[in-house]
């Protein structure tokens, strides 16, 4: 997702290194954890908030290998990670911010690595552009795992919801928040607003300007 690895010499980090990543949130079967499953790859894998990656392929190698696609994922920033959120494959995901640690590989805009903490769940909007406010289930998932995903309260309707806070308790505490900047559309509606305004102004003042000269035309006859 990100190109090759612009280095090939294996590396590992000393410190953890901030990433950001989009994930598909996860509910246990029984309730009483949450999890996140991957987009593209791992899909079949859920992993917690602290995770060390396995090969998704089934190897015997560390992951990740350079000889193989597995390993954990993330991009350098926030605004890249947003970016991603917007193609078709990751809509209905949640942003993870996370802690990226261990082997790793190093992308142009991000990493391929090993161990990965979650530090903070970043919801998005609804299908219809409400914020999202409650997780309910897409009627997908994996073996042990329901698929959730955010809407806002008009879209849930009837169907049972997780709010964000009980998300977060069943993940152990990781804040789980709307992702207030996700509002694009709002942004551009504010801006497109004011031109359109004025081009409605102007035409209906042409169109009264019409109307005088009639009136006048009439008045004139008299
Ligand atoms: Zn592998
Ligand atoms: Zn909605």
């Amino acid at each position: 997702m990100a190109g090759w690895p612009v280095r090939t010499r294996k590396e590992r980090l000393t410190a953890p290194l901030r990433g950001y990543k989009l994930a598909h949130p996860m509910l246990s079967a029984d309730g009483t954890r949450a999890g996140f499953a991957g987009v593209i790859l791992g899909r079949s894998t859920v992993y917690d908030v602290v995770a060390d990656a396995k090969c998704a392929q089934g190897e015997r190698h560390k992951s990740p290998s350079r000889l193989c696609d597995c390993g954990f994922y993330c991009l350098h920033t926030l605004a890249d990670a947003r970016a991603l959120a917007c193609d078709p494959d990751y809509c209905y995901t949640v942003l993870l911010d996370v802690a990226a640690s261990g082997r790793f590989l190093r992308y142009e805009r991000g990493l391929r690595y090993a161990r990965q903490r979650v530090s903070r769940v970043r919801v998005g909007r609804c299908a219809c552009g409400q914020p999202a406010t409650v997780f309910v289930e897409t009627g997908s998932g994996t073996v042990g795992w329901r698929r959730l995903v955010a809407v806002c309260p008009a879209c849930a309707g009837p169907r049972p919801g997780l709010s964000l806070a009980a998300f977060s308790r069943l993940l152990g505490g990781v804040p789980v928040e709307s992702d207030e900047t996700d509002s694009s559309l709002e942004q551009v509606a504010d801006q497109e607003l004011v031109p359109v305004l004025a081009a409605e102004i102007a035409l209906l003042q042409a169109r009264l300007d019409e109307v005088q000269r009639q009136l006048d035309r009439l008045a004139n006859r008299h």
